[in-house]
């Protein structure tokens, strides 16, 4: 984003069967854009993104419809459902060149339209990533709290980076939104990616509502497996328990084993007690062990297969090297390869070897590392 020029905002909305609080979204959320604009903190081009995500109701008709009578609202219709998170980076995706930041939110306004004043506050500050955090779950059942703290716990644990009461209501830069499109996944799980995009982000504190209109839709079916994918797609530690319970059992078929050999010592056993136990408990921890293997090397291979960016860069502090500049370089590397010593090859200077002044003049490259 320039100086002095306003951002252009776009709010993402996945929509799936939602035409009973699509009216009363659409007039928040437009209050909010217009807002936005009348306080100078976007761009009049600011917009809604509603994406529908194959929806069996009317609820692309009532986006349509909007569209034409409302100058802020837009739509995207995919054409069958791919689940919230699918159609939520389908949203971000189409929305990525055409915004400075896109804020994702829901549509049954649980999360409070107003807080995306403060998103953009924080935006104007510098920040890249804001997210909504819940301050209290009031609202939600006692199964649905403990669920879901037990869910970020457990994350926690996992070693997945992933914010405490946070949804998918955030706000995200455009860069952040570049980079966000080199994660390749197809197993996408947007609160604990994002994270890993890095760049300045910072936390909104707000109270969460019930729906205001319609049901849930996500069963618990459907957020069991969520859960699960969380984890799956984030973490190779279920592997690594795997491994962990192996060599336990290893350990435990050591001791049994003593414990069987001891035994028949003593006298205390039947004919063939002892090798039907001693090989039972070594045979089980070899095979766990072993399991644990394959699985670490499937686990790499699945972190392969993902092709997420190794790395995101902030800040480049490198001089541009002008296409002249440039051509010198390959032309100064590959005459030090072939012709030897070519006498006054640069003239200037005489004494210094023209391959050393060419890397010289690269050498801010090196130090910004
Ligand atoms: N949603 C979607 N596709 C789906 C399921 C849900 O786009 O397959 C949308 C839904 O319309 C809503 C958001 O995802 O805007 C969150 O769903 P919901 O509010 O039902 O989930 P809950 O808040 O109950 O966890
Ligand atoms: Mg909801």
């Amino acid at each position: 984003m320039s100086i002095g020029k306003l951002p252009v905002v776009s709010i993402v909305v996945p929509c799936y069967n939602e035409e009973e609080v699509l009216p009363e979204t659409v007039v928040r959320l437009t209050a909010v854009v217009e807002r936005l604009v009348a306080d100078k903190l976007a761009a009049p081009s600011s917009f809604v993104l509603f994406v529908d995500d194959g929806s069996r109701d009317r609820t692309w008709e009532l986006i349509e419809k909007y569209h034409r009578t409302h100058p802020h609202i837009s739509g995207l219709k995919l054409a069958r459902n791919a689940g919230h998170q699918s159609a939520l980076l389908a949203g971000l995706k189409s929305v990525m060149h055409r915004t400075d930041c896109a804020i994702s939110i829901d549509a049954d306004l649980q999360d409070d339209p107003n807080v995306i004043r403060e998103f953009m506050i924080k935006f104007h500050e510098g920040y890249d990533i804001v997210y909504g955090v819940r301050q209290s779950r009031d609202t939600d059942t006692f199964f649905k709290r403990f669920t879901a703290q037990s869910f970020y716990k457990m994350m926690k644990s996992m070693g997945v980076k992933i914010t405490y009461n946070h949804a998918d209501y955030r706000l995200m830069s455009r860069r952040a939104l570049e980079q966000l499109d080199r994660f390749k996944e197809v197993n996408v799980f947007l609160r604990g990616i994002v994270p890993m995009v890095g760049y300045k982000s910072t936390n909104v504190y707000y109270d969460r509502h019930e729906r205001f209109a319609g049901e849930s839709k996500y069963p618990l079916k459907k957020m069991l497996a969520f859960a699960w994918d969380g984890i799956t797609s984030l973490s190779v530690t279920p592997i690594r328990l795997v491994s962990t319970a192996g060599f336990l059992m290893f350990l435990v078929s050591v001791i049994a084993g003593l414990y069987a050999i001891i035994q028949k010592m003593v006298g205390n056993t039947v004919e063939g007690w002892t090798s039907i136990v001693v090989s039972v408990w070594f045979i089980g921890g070899i095979q766990l062990i072993s399991l644990g293997l394959i699985g670490e090397y499937i686990g790499k291979i699945y972190k392969e297969v993902k092709h997420r960016p190794l790395f995101i860069v902030e800040t480049e502090l490198i001089p541009q090297v002008s296409r002249m500049a440039v051509g010198a370089v390959s032309e100064l590397g590959s005459g030090s390869g072939g012709s030897g010593g070519s006498g006054g090859a640069g003239g200037a200077g005489g004494a210094a070897d023209p391959g050393v002044g060419a890397r010289a003049d690269l050498q801010p490259v090196k130090g910004s590392e």
